[in-house]
């Protein structure tokens, strides 16, 4: 099969041919649809030692987490009632499957729990590949309303959903949100779905700002050149209840508390994988209560299919691009520097 094989910390992915991964007795073989290019993987094929707490990829992994496909062959004792031709996406994980964590969705804490894509030798490769393994219980199906396009956005959706959840939201909030790339955006969408009153998203490119709006964003803060707390103020009256970091960069975490007000609530998004400091009185004179919100519970996922099967959320604006292999690698490289694009999907059939 053919897949986007890593070689060497910053270099470009090669696309080459691969043997496609043999399913376990509990798995799934999926033919990859459509895989986006996430915001962690540019930070992994970039890492070069363990200094983060991530390991770095190795020669010949395919990341990928983002995916969706059709079943093409069903492991003898895989969990659920899988079919040829089934059309899913699935947690990017394999897990026990049995023990509390897993029987609550929460697999990604499981203790014999394998990331798909991360390029660890007991995981399985990712959905930059025309075909992906995936455990029986970690498949979902995608109803008749999503399409693979759609398919492909349910994990940074459900990354905005968790956030959301983890802010407790609540009706008539005020919300700023740091950030506009495909996460940022994620949060603006569920926000709005669960009834802010003001949903501002404040980032440094005037193109991703545009885009926010098409997303459920009430207003934008251009951060190149106004002034943030002072412009949302203008906007709705006062500082935010919610402040979403979705950056995570060093010094994104410090913003967020600069922003919020007495009493105010962050929920930090972004995975900042370098050092960063932060002005600690600041969060303690204003008595910041601060979360840090980290991937998704199954329950996610089922929600966020279920309203996209419905029509009642629409992420499409969030793709800015589809590409075959002949131009992934270009696509992956192009996303290194500050950009416009916001997800760029692989679809293995162009
Ligand atoms: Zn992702
Ligand atoms: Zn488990």
């Amino acid at each position: 099969m053919r897949a986007a094989l890593f070689e060497a910390p910053g270099q470009p992915l090669v696309i080459g041919e691969v043997e496609a991964p043999e399913p376990q007795p509990t798995d799934l073989l999926v033919q990859v649809k459509s895989c986006g290019i996430c915001g962690s993987d540019l930070h992994l094929a970039a890492l070069s030692d363990r200094s983060s707490g991530m390991a770095p990829l190795r020669q010949g992994a395919i990341m990928g987490h983002e995916f969706c496909g059709e079943v093409v062959e069903v492991g003898g004792q895989a969990p659920g009632h899988w079919h040829e031709g089934d059309r899913v996406c699935a947690l990017p994980y394999i897990s026990c499957g049995q023990c509390l964590d897993c029987l609550s969705g929460r697999g990604h804490r499981c203790r014999q729990v394998v990331n798909t894509g991360m390029g660890h030798a007991e995981g399985p490769q990712g959905g930059y590949a025309d075909y992906v393994r995936v455990g029986g219980a970690e498949a979902l199906a995608l109803p008749p309303g999503v399409d693979y396009q759609a398919g492909g956005l349910v994990e940074p959706l459900a990354v905005g959903l968790h956030a959301v959840r983890t802010a407790g939201l609540a009706v008539g909030d005020g919300v700023l949100i740091i950030g506009a790339g495909p996460i940022g955006l994620a949060v603006a969408l569920w926000c709005r779905f669960f009834g802010a009153r003001h949903v501002v998203i404040s980032d440094l490119s005037a193109g991703r700002l545009a885009k926010a709006a098409a997303l459920g964003a009430t207003d934008g803060i251009d951060a190149s050149r106004e002034d943030v707390v002072n412009r949302y103020k203008q906007i709705a009256g006062r500082r935010a209840e919610v402040v979403f970091d979705c950056v995570g960069i060093a010094g994104s975490q410090q913003l967020a508390m600069d922003y919020a007000p007495v009493n105010g609530r962050l929920v930090i998004a972004g995975l900042c994988m370098s050092a960063d400091s932060i002005m600690p009185v600041k969060a303690v004179s204003k008595e910041l209560s601060v979360k840090y919100s980290y991937m998704y519970e199954r329950r996610d996922f089922e929600l966020t299919l279920e309203m996209l099967d419905r029509g009642r959320i629409d992420p499409s604006p969030m793709i800015t691009g589809v590409v075959g292999f002949d131009d992934f690698s270009a696509a992956f490289e192009g996303l290194k520097s500050p950009t416009g694009q916001c997800k760029i999907l692989l679809d293995p059939a162009i």
